[in-house]
């Protein structure tokens, strides 16, 4: 009876994420099979805080701890697919957060590395993975700015916090033939969804996706 009870309750969930995939990611024109899978695997109502669960699932942003945010569903897809990830290539992400989107990655089969300046995030973050079975994404706690010179270069990377301009340190680290996806801009501002392409000489191009909202990229010492 309880393991009943217990089984209907994780599967709660997942009617319910297939609607998100459906209404909110498909019907907006995503098609990469691999973020689609993703996003109607990951338990996205595990990453935000127990009293904002019920609103896991909806059409938007949602606070978490320390004055951050995790992304509207659909972003969280656009950046993925924006990546053009195959699996088992690398990818940075600066801004772990609660965690969710290096979740996704990590689902899609990338080996992923995540850094977050907030030290409670890190570890939160960190620890849920891990319990949620993504252990393998490695989490550290840091100024993402500078990127991750030891497991450097990346075929692919992800910042989740405006920035502008684009880090130097990050196009270094950028493997030729690699992507990186990024919320440019002032944080007062809306900001430009772009992307960042290195050819295999090396050459740097841009295109703009999207306007979009992110909470800013700060510098400096570990929070
Ligand atoms: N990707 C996250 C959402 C990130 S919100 C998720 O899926 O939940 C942006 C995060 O960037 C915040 O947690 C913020 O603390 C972090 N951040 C801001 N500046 C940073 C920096 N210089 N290096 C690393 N993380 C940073």
């Amino acid at each position: 009876m309880l393991l009943a009870v217990l089984l209907t309750m994780a599967c709660e969930a997942e009617p319910r994420r297939e609607a998100m995939v459906r209404d909110q990611i498909e019907a907006r024109g995503i098609t990469n099979a691999a973020v689609l899978a993703a996003m109607r695997k990951v338990p996205r109502e595990e990453f935000v805080p127990a009293a904002a669960r019920g609103l896991a699932l909806r059409d938007g942003a949602l606070p978490i701890e320390c004055g951050q945010t995790i992304s509207q569903p659909y972003i969280v897809a656009l950046m993925s697919e924006l990546l053009e990830l195959k699996r088992g290539e690398k990818v940075l992400e600066v801004g772990t957060g609660s965690g969710y989107q290096a979740a996704v990655l990590a689902e899609m089969g990338a080996e992923v590395y995540s850094i977050e300046i907030v030290g409670w995030l890190a570890t939160n973050a960190a620890g849920r993975l891990k319990r949620l079975g993504y252990g393998k994404v490695q989490v550290k706690c840091g100024d993402g700015y500078l990127g991750w010179k030891e497991h450097a270069p990346f075929e692919a990377i992800i910042v989740t916090c405006a920035v502008e301009p684009v880090p130097a340190p990050l196009l270094e680290q950028l493997k030729p033939g690699g992507r990186l996806v990024v919320p440019l801009g002032r944080p007062e501002q809306t900001q430009m969804l772009a992307v960042f392409t290195k050819d295999e000489k090396g050459t740097i191009s841009r295109r703009n996706v999207a306007p979009v909202v992110f909470v800013p990229l700060v510098r400096g010492e570990k929070r």
